[in-house]
């Protein structure tokens, strides 16, 4: 691969002010050697070299919380939440096992079609690392386990410990493996304890969806609401012990430190950000999914404010539709009071922080990957600031996607 230079109206390294006129330029082997003004790029002779004048160039976008793997299951019409969660699983296991992949491949091409070079996926399929793995990609797959009731434990964790010893051989490159136990009302506390401590001692990275609705509090703070109720229906014992909020109780079985990464967080209070912060975790911020659920909306200003790493997440398209990253940006926006610049961060330098990816991917540095965006605002470059521009701009707005100076997506046509 030659050495490619890439060159526009307006540059947003994200590590510093946007910059009028600039460029970036990557080596054989993907990675920044040189950005700032367009004067100040060398131009090498033999250098792939594109100028987009009308356009904004950013970091590749950081989605930190997908499930590719669901990607073309039709939509469900549920809407009360655990019986919505009960039709996911329905779904998922009335899908042909050879439809994950084609399904993880599509999905991950709506990524890049959107901007986005890395992500954070959960699933259960094993299907995402590999298409992450086989397309030369960059990301996190958090391999999921589920086993509410304490009696499941042992098989529980020996399946997620067989699956996560096959799928490490795609564990290569920029492509991590990571574990998943759910969440609350999937996982018990003796799980939790289990994989948490089989995870560190494997150096496995972990993700779970927590604090996310009202039954899920409802069920570890009195054994009520309708995630207790199904419980109850399978014979299930209630969580131990009772009288907790998700975060504490999930602090009681040891899996919150800093390489937690907590997916949703609605429903934290201020002395569960307190205990969230003194433990290092991250939180993957998922607002349009929390509205399309009647979650409500997450804390985002307190997260941000007591120094918790926070990216922004799309979650699946069956919660969300088509993925927009950059329309999960502009809510995170309204609902924290940010301005663009602190939005645009959520999908990039501070998602890598939250991914602790952030030495090779989140800003255009020299010595990171080559991993960006160009982003033609429906309309033309105007005089706003270029990170409005970039906020208000979409996946129909995107015309070429980079990945280690490799292109992943050109607006009408496949890469
Ligand atoms: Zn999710």
């Amino acid at each position: 691969m030659p050495e490619r230079r890439v060159a526009a109206r307006w540059l947003l390294p994200m590590d510093g002010p946007a910059i009028a006129h600039g460029a970036v330029l990557i080596d054989a082997a993907g990675r920044i050697v040189a950005v700032g003004q367009d004067a100040a790029v060398p131009r090498p002779a033999d250098a792939r070299a594109q100028e987009f004048p009308d356009a904004l160039l950013l970091p590749g976008l950081i989605n930190t919380h997908t499930h590719l793997e669901l990607s073309g299951l039709p939509e469900l019409a549920e809407p009360e939440f655990a019986s919505w969660i009960r039709g996911v699983r329905a779904r998922k296991a009335a899908r042909p096992a050879g439809e994950y992949l084609a399904a993880a491949r599509a999905g991950l091409a709506a990524c890049r079609a959107a901007g986005v070079t890395t992500v954070a996926d959960t699933g259960d399929s094993g299907a995402v690392i590999e298409v992450l793995a086989e397309s030369g990609g960059s990301g996190v797959a958090y391999h999921e386990v589920f086993g509410p009731h304490p009696a499941q434990t042992e098989e529980s964790l020996a399946g997620l410990q067989r699956r996560t010893a096959e799928l490490r051989r795609f564990a290569r490159g920029r492509v991590r493996l990571g574990v998943s136990p759910h969440a609350p009302y999937t996982v018990s506390g003796e799980l939790y304890r289990r994989t948490a401590r089989w995870a560190r001692e494997e150096g496995l990275p972990m993700a779970v969806h927590l604090a996310e609705s009202a039954a899920e509090s409802a069920l570890l703070a009195s054994g009520t609401g309708e995630f207790a109720a199904a419980w109850a229906g399978r014979g299930i014992p209630l969580p131990e012990p009772l009288g907790h909020t998700p975060v504490t109780w999930l602090d009681r079985h040891g899996m919150l430190g800093p390489d937690t990464l907590c997916i949703h967080l609605v429903r934290a209070d201020a002395s569960d950000i307190a205990l969230l912060a003194e433990r290092g975790c991250a939180v993957a911020h998922c607002p349009r999914s929390n509205r399309a659920h009647g979650h409500g909306d997450a804390p985002l200003a307190a997260l941000l404010t007591a120094g918790l790493r926070v990216g922004v997440g799309t979650d699946s398209v069956l919660s969300v539709g088509p993925l927009d990253l950059l329309a999960e940006a502009r809510l995170a926006a309204a609902l924290a009071g940010l301005d663009a610049m602190a939005a645009l961060r959520l999908c990039t330098s501070a998602a890598a922080h939250a991914l602790d990816l952030a030495a090779d991917v989140g800003t255009l540095t020299v010595g990171k990957w080559g991993d960006c965006v160009v982003i033609r605002p429906d309309g033309g470059i105007t005089a706003a600031s270029p990170a409005d521009q970039a906020l208000r701009s979409g996946p129909r707005d995107v015309v070429l996607t980079i990945l280690g100076g490799r292109d992943v997506h050109r607006a009408g046509g496949s890469a």
